[in-house]
């Protein structure tokens, strides 16, 4: 039978990808929370509202309709209907996505939408409260690190070479971000109770994905 799996864990970690990777080897739905975040902070920023204003960002965030679907290079975001997929990977959004993750409005609103897209089973969730409070009850759940180097190095990759930003000042950056997201109020980046830990350093992509894949499997059959 299908189950839930969740994947949290700080930024960098591999999770999108690993994510992505046992999905289709199990033929279940993707769903990347870390996008929708990144998608809110967009449309935030673009209306002129601060990034931390948690409350008016969190009223705002209720005007949302965040869809995800399946496309031939990845996820696509839309936003109201808007194709945003390709904007969200920016050192702006970067900087401003841990503080309207702050936000109760928003975070209530993200976690209706993410439990609806769950509600048939047969998905996997990445994020950072997804086994803790979004999905407490996914049948499995893992909590995916590597090095703050190794995090880096992946980010860097997916950054446009014209940002200018070195490796040393990614690291930095990401480092504040995990410590902001471990440091809220509101379903703060934690290893779940009952998470298998999954330490990915100078492991593959692959050999990550099939480690949950056996997990899954495993899950399902009990
Ligand atoms: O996974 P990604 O790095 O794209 O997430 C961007 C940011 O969105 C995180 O640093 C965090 O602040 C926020 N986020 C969150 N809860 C999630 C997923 C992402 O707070 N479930």
């Amino acid at each position: 039978s299908r189950i839930n799996i969740a994947i949290d864990g700080p930024a960098g970690a591999g999770k999108s990808t690993v994510a992505r990777l046992a999905a289709k080897a199990l033929h279940y739905i993707y769903v990347d929370t870390g996008a929708m975040y990144r998608a809110v902070t967009l449309k935030a920023l673009e209306a002129g509202i601060a990034s931390d204003d948690e409350w008016n960002v969190g009223l705002f965030a209720q005007k949302l309709d965040i869809v995800l679907l399946p496309g031939e290079d990845g996820q696509r975001v839309l936003v109201n209907g808007e194709d945003v997929t390709s904007r969200l990977r920016s050192l702006e959004i970067n900087r401003n996505v841990s503080y309207v993750a702050r936000s109760e409005g928003v975070r209530s609103r993200m976690a209706e939408l993410q439990r609806l897209m769950a509600q048939d089973k047969g998905v996997v969730m990445d994020g950072r409260d997804i086994g803790t409070h979004v999905l407490p009850g996914a049948e499995l759940k893992v909590f995916l690190t590597a090095s703050p180097r190794e995090r880096a190095q992946r980010r860097f990759l997916e950054l446009d070479p014209a940002s200018g930003i070195s490796l040393d000042q990614l690291e930095r950056e990401i480092e504040e971000r995990d410590r902001l997201d471990r440091e809220r109020e509101i379903a703060p980046l934690v290893q779940a109770a009952d998470a298998n830990l999954l330490d990915s350093t100078g492991m593959s992509i692959e050999q990550v994905a099939e480690q949950i894949v056996r997990w899954a499997v495993a899950a399902a059959s009990t």
